[in-house]
C-alpha cells in the first residue's frame, strides 16, 4: 500500500474498484515518462545511448543477459541524470561492484534487477 494513496480520497463519489482513479493514472503516466522515478528509466536510456557493453571490461550483452549490465553514475549522484547520458556509464555488475569497492554502495543495488 502506498501512503500516497490515502490522503487524496474524495468521499461521496464511489467508483467501481476496477477503474483506476485519476491519481493512479497520473502517477502511472509520470512513471512512464520517467518524471516520478528516474531510477526506473535512466537504465533503459543509458543502455540505448551507450549500447549493451560494459565500459570497463568491454563485455557485450544481449537481451538475454542484459540484467547483468547496470548503469553507473560517474559523479556518484544517482539524481543526476542528464538526458545526453553524460553522467552514465554502463558497467557489468562485476565492474560496477569493483567501482564501488569500498562498501559505499550500500543499498544501491536494492531495487535493481
Ligand atoms: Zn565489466
Ligand atoms: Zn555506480
Amino acid at each position: 500500500m502506498s501512503p500516497r494513496n490515502s490522503h487524496n480520497r474524495k468521499a461521496g463519489r464511489p467508483r467501481p474498484d476496477h477503474i483506476p482513479s485519476s491519481e493512479e493514472i497520473a502517477r502511472k503516466v509520470k512513471q512512464l515518462k520517467g518524471q516520478d522515478s528516474p531510477a526506473f528509466n535512466y537504465r533503459e536510456r543509458s543502455l540505448a545511448l551507450h549500447g549493451m557493453i560494459c565500459a570497463k571490461c568491454a563485455r557485450e550483452f544481449t537481451e538475454k543477459d542484459r540484467h547483468l549490465l547496470t548503469v553507473h553514475h560517474i559523479d556518484g549522484n544517482d539524481k543526476n541524470n542528464p538526458a545526453d547520458g553524460s553522467n552514465w556509464e554502463n558497467l557489468c555488475v562485476y565492474c560496477h561492484e569493483a567501482e564501488h569497492s569500498r562498501g559505499l554502495l550500500g543499498d544501491y543495488f536494492t531495487g535493481q534487477d
